[in-house]
């Protein structure tokens, strides 16, 4: 059975571990193009846009794929949009990761805000020593507020886009520890941070070392992302895709063709 992935997560990588070397399936997993070294994967990868809905639906339709994994991050609900439109018209299975939000502790000093631009605003006229940990895309908001000292931590460099003047940058991925992230927050002085609700383990320590000393955290709410079949796992997309294996007519095996 031939799936994609649409990835770009832990979970996404998850899955990949477990298709690995699995002979019932041939997985295919395709990734945004985000990162200039993205992780290495153990399963056949392509990477960039497919060109829209049009471009995702012939290149599903060109590589017989029977049915699409949604792996996508929270915040990526353009391609969870494409997918969903591309599955309904060729009437190909689709199920979608969903990675629980965080939720408000005892102790959270949030802010949430609709967008980059909200939270830009947020942060008030007074200058304040901002923590950026957001993807390079959603930095450009904050040059409409210029006059903090902010410093940004990504996977690359920011590239060719408009950033606020005072920016420094620290370049890393996760999985990240809380009291590295507390080390981090005091020694540069941080009086704000600003952070998407990604969920998971990978980046939440930053939230909690936040809380541990009282630093407000502007959180940019997720979009209302569409979705296939809703899983919550790794685990349970395999458990779908053995159950779509086993209830698959013969006849719609493209192989015997
Ligand atoms: P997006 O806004 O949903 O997608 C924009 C376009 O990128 C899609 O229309 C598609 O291009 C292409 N694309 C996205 N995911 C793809 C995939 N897995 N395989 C092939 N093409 C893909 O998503 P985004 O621009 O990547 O990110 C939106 C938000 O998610 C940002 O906040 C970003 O920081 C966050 N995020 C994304 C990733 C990631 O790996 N993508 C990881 C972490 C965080 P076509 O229309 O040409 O097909």
């Amino acid at each position: 059975m031939r799936i994609l992935i649409l990835g770009g997560t832990t979970e996404a990588s998850e899955l990949a571990r477990l298709l690995a070397g699995d002979d019932r399936f041939e997985p295919m997993l395709s990734l945004a193009g985000r990162t200039v070294s993205p992780k290495p994967q153990p399963l056949p990868t392509r990477i960039g846009g497919f060109g829209g809905i049009a471009g995702l639906e012939a290149w599903l339709r060109d590589h017989a794929v029977d049915a699409v994994i949604d792996a996508t991050h929270p915040y990526a609900d353009q391609m969870s949009r494409h997918a969903v439109a591309a599955c309904q018209t060729l009437a190909l299975p689709l199920a979608s990761i969903r990675r629980a939000a965080w939720l408000r502790r005892d102790g959270d000093r949030w802010i949430e805000v609709s967008s980059a631009e909200a939270g830009a605003a947020a942060l008030g006229a007074t200058a304040a020593r901002v923590f950026l940990s957001l993807g390079r895309l959603e930095l450009a908001a904050f040059a409409a507020a210029p006059q903090h000292h902010y410093i940004a931590r990504t996977i690359d460099p920011p590239g060719d886009i408009a950033l606020p003047p005072d920016i420094r940058f620290v370049f890393d991925r996760g999985p990240f520890d809380e009291a590295k992230e507390a080390a981090f927050l005091a020694q540069e002085r941080i009086g704000f941070v600003v952070s998407k609700n990604s969920g998971g383990a990978a980046t939440y320590p930053k939230i909690a070392a936040a809380r541990r000393l009282n630093i407000p955290v502007v959180m940019i709410a997720r979009p209302d992302k569409p979705h296939g079949v809703a899983l919550d796992s790794a685990d349970a997309a395999m458990l779908w895709l053995e159950a779509l294996l086993a209830h698959r007519p013969p006849s719609t095996s493209r192989r015997s063709v």
